[in-house]
């Protein structure tokens, strides 16, 4: 692959300053980086030390959720706009469970954009990390802390954008065509209910806008020698699903065959045993086209096959990485994960009920219904009730706009000749309260695989969750051309 360490070392990229008024836009390359002048990043060393210096800052408010206490973030990212002239707005619906929202204004000519984080993060297992988890450590090139990747580098990085377009209007260089809207949420961890979806009930004013950039995507993975950027383009459903067994009371003593304990583990293992109906939307189609077009030929007999109904399973089984297969089947097919089991009041008694938890995640255009149709298919017996609970419907969005264009530039710009591809994110992110809106709000946030180190999926809520500076500095880049891009291309 690309040499990870050349590009990421300041001042030797081909990186594009925000233009000035009238410029090229981002793909004009109006300097070597490194250059001086009033006009964008044009040293990306102070720039990549400043989005540093936010992160740590950040990384050292303990925002674990619960109880969240986001107002440490909030008050944080307050200071540093207001040091630039920019008002905020903290929103806290409960003491401590703070948003931040923050406006700059364009010049009209296109609608905003908004930069979208969340500062709440998750609790840490303190004996499992080999850091401070909350003392933002430096070790080796990485930055250590909870939030990390999950996802205050994304906050810090769009501060330090925000902050340098705010400077350059301040220097006399021309306003952007959209309002930029600044908005790090609280409690996305837990329900969104102090954090997105309280605004989105209470201050939907608020989130008026065309296009967000928030998490759910933009990794990369290796295909064969090529790398493969995944955009968040569409989001799947959530719900939950109990199955209820009925059975015979009886006395442990003298066994009977109508236990509902045993009729719950036979439904559970049919559940199990194979992946529900196989679900292709246009963007999983177009994902694995993208897949199928970079790998090398037998690998993309398995991305072409796994889209066949009858040869799906059987193709993901044949490639070399079972992870990946993974994440790939749970975009094809609704998924069932059992989580949770009740059943029993006794040693010695033979309850008459037993019950399974099981979260369900969607493909969009999947009704409550018809899952409700796959599962009942799938068990096959009467005796054993599937009752949905169901939380939030999957969304595909729009893929031809100007903001998956300005993504994908900026995007090979820095990591050249790797492709971005539009994917189905399986699990839910606060986008899930815009999408409905209207909004467009693509997961993306620039994250380069690093050989050895685990992907970044799994460091989220893992023990040392730590980010590169090289990819905290490749983030910036990718961010700033793509918003350079809308605000001023
Ligand atoms: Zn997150």
């Amino acid at each position: 692959m690309t040499s990870f360490d050349q590009q990421s070392s300041p001042g030797t990229g081909p990186a594009a300053d925000l233009p000035p008024s009238g410029g090229t836009g981002p793909s004009g390359g109006t300097g070597p980086s490194g250059g001086t002048g009033p006009s964008g990043f044009a040293d990306w060393r102070t720039a990549q030390h400043e989005a540093q210096r936010h992160l740590q800052a950040l990384l050292r408010c303990d925002t674990t959720n619960p109880p969240g206490n986001e107002i440490a973030a909030a008050l944080y990212l307050r200071d540093r706009l207001a040091e630039e002239g920019i008002d905020s707005e903290i929103i806290e619906p409960a003491p401590g469970r703070a948003s931040i929202w923050a406006r700059l204004a364009g010049t009209g000519a296109r609608r905003p954009l908004m930069l979208l984080s969340h500062t709440d993060v998750v609790p840490v297992e303190r004996e499992r990390w080999s850091v401070d988890p909350f003392g933002a450590v430096e070790r080796d090139g990485y930055l250590y802390g909870r939030g990390a990747i999950d996802m205050k580098q994304m906050t810090a990085i769009q501060l330090t954008i925000l902050l340098q377009v705010a400077r350059r209007i301040r220097a006399g260089g021309a306003p952007p065509q959209r309002d930029l809207i600044f908005l790090a949420v609280a409690d996305e961890e837990r329900s969104g209910l102090l954090g997105m979806q309280w605004l989105v009930r209470h201050r939907p004013e608020l989130l008026d806008v065309e296009y967000a950039l928030n998490e759910g995507g933009g990794s990369s993975v290796m295909i064969g020698d090529r790398e493969v950027f995944v955009l968040e383009a569409a989001q799947k459903g959530a719900a939950r699903i109990t199955l209820r067994a009925e059975g015979a009371p009886g006395h442990a003593s003298v066994p009977h065959d109508d236990n509902a304990i045993l009729r719950l583990a036979r439904a559970l293992d049919h559940l199990g045993a194979a992946p529900l109906p196989l679900h292709v939307i246009p963007t999983t189609q177009r994902f694995f086209d993208v897949l199928a077009e970079v790998a090398p030929a037998p690998v993309a007999n398995i991305f072409r096959l796994a889209l066949q109904s009858e040869r799906s399973a059987w193709a993901l089984r044949q490639l070399p990485d079972q992870g990946m297969a993974d994440s790939l089947r749970a975009m094809l097919h609704n998924t069932a994960t059992t989580t949770m089991l009740t059943a029993g009041i006794a040693l010695n008694v033979i309850p008459s009920t037993a019950t399974a938890e099981i979260d369900l995640r969607l493909i969009p255009g999947q009704t409550p219904e018809m899952i409700v149709e796959e599962i009942a298919t799938r068990i096959d017996d009467p005796r054993v009730a599937v009752e949905i609970d169901f939380h939030a419907p999957g969304y595909a969005l729009p893929y031809a706009t100007d903001l998956a264009e300005a993504i994908s530039v900026a995007v090979s710009r820095h990591a050249p000749g790797s492709v971005v591809a539009p994917y189905l994110f399986p699990a839910v992110s606060d986008s899930r309260f815009l999408a409905p809106r209207g909004v467009i709000p693509y997961g993306f946030i620039p994250h380069r695989h690093e050989p050895g180190q685990p992907m970044a999926q799994a460091m989220a809520h893992g023990h040392d969750e730590r980010i590169s500076l090289a990819n905290l500095a490749f983030g910036l880049r990718v961010l700033h051309d793509t918003i350079a891009a809308m605000c001023f291309g």
